[in-house]
């Protein structure tokens, strides 16, 4: 079989290579796409939506600027894919809200808030702590438990399988080739020279970019990188469509396009197990219950499991090999909410080769660090 070659080979089909293959194709580089299939973990067909910031870099305020960054390059992406392919990622930003159970809840949060403004600085962080009466008025149906919430403007949802497809479809329509069915099952690395083998061929390209989720940290080790991702698993429940009530999204509940409401989502440790288990959906259901009581009057009309992308601090990892230039790698766990950064930021900087100082703190480098004595 004849080696294809390209200008940059992107791994991984899911939300972190469409979005940055996208990127590198509107840079002019002749971009091929791997993809494993079916078969593999992927987060992008199971995750819950939200673009989501005020929570995102509490003791890393670089993480923060960077995911404030990417909510400001969204409108922009959701209107090039809009043009181009005709697909509505059905983007909302109008603020969000991480709803509080309990007046220990309100205040753990609220120090962290503050925390996180404080560690912002210069750069700012808007954000309210809204008690229950004032929150009642914003949200109908608020549940009693509900005693307040944080609120920032930042916030925001999107439609992630359209993101998706429309990733996808602009991608290929622009003239970059996707290939399906293609995992990466081994590769040669030499600076700005790499192979990579599939059952779909052989594809060789002076830059390679390793965006392929939880596939990554079997694969970087073969292109001078290192990124230690664990799996850590989220369950979802979806319910029937209900006429539109919910304005904004929060933490754990929104309401999509379609009308139908996100409950969500788990944090469990359990490896690469994918089931679904009763008693976290019981707990799902029964937060929501409590959050909003009309929730409980609707049916239960889908519920799935997915496995988040997970850097042992839960930040993303951006790096380029420095003993073979030219393969990068990319991980997040908010891959969402990252799309607009991943194809308006990062890929242009892939494309010159060089990633911006503004990364630095994301490099695995950081995993390298001994713990202070
Ligand atoms: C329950 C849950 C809720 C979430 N909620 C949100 C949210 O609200 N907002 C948000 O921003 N993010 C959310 N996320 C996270 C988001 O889904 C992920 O950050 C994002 O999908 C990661 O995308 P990825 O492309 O890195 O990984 P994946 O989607 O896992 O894709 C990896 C791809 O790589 C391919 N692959 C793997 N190995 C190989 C190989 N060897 N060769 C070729 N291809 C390979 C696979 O086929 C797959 O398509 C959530 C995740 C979960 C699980």
């Amino acid at each position: 079989m004849q080696t294809r070659g390209s200008d940059v080979i992107v791994v991984g089909g899911g939300l972190v290579g469409a979005a940055i293959a996208h990127g590198l194709r509107g840079e002019g580089l002749d971009t091929v796409l791997l993809d494993e299939g079916d078969i593999a973990f992927r987060a992008s067909r199971g995750n819950f939506g939200l673009v989501w910031v005020q929570s995102k870099g509490f003791g890393a305020p670089w993480y923060q600027r960077w995911t404030r960054g990417s909510a400001g390059e969204w409108p922009g992406l959701a209107a090039d894919l809009a043009a181009r392919t005709g697909i509505d990622t059905a983007l909302q930003q109008p603020g969000g809200v991480h709803l509080c159970l309990s007046e220990q809840e309100f205040e753990d949060r609220g120090r962290r808030m503050a925390q996180m403004q404080v560690e912002a600085g210069n750069f700012g962080l808007e954000y309210r702590m809204i008690r229950r009466d004032e929150l009642a008025e914003m949200l109908p149906g608020l549940g009693p438990s509900v005693v307040g919430a944080s609120w920032s403007p930042y916030d925001g949802h999107a439609s992630p399988l359209a993101l998706l497809q429309a990733l996808h479809r602009a991608f290929t329509e622009a003239g970059g080739a996707y290939v399906p069915n293609a995992k990466v099952t081994g590769g040669t690395a030499a600076p700005n020279d790499f192979r990579v083998e599939t059952a779909a061929g052989t594809f060789a390209a002076p830059r390679i970019v390793l965006a392929a989720g939880l596939g990554n940290a079997d694969l970087a080790p073969v292109f001078g990188l290192n990124t230690p991702v664990r799996p850590q698993r989220g369950q979802i429940l979806v319910t029937e469509r209900a006429r539109t009530v919910l304005p904004m999204p929060c933490t754990t509940i929104r309401q999509t396009g379609e009308g139908t409401i996100m409950l969500g989502d788990s944090m469990e440790e359990v490896g690469f197990d994918t089931r679904q288990s009763p008693p976290v959906m019981a707990q799902v259901a029964q937060r929501a219950a409590l959050s909003f009581p009309w929730i409980a009057e609707l049916n239960i009309v889908r519920a799935w499991s997915a496995l988040r992308v997970m850097a042992p601090d839960g930040l993303p990892i951006y790096d380029q090999s420095e003993r073979f230039p030219g393969a990068f790698t990319a991980n997040c766990h908010s891959g969402v909410t990252l799309a607009g950064a991943h194809a308006r930021l990062l890929a242009p900087m892939i494309a010159r080769g060089v990633l911006d100082p503004v990364l630095d703190p994301f490099s695995a480098k950081r995993f390298d660090v001994p713990r202070a004595a």
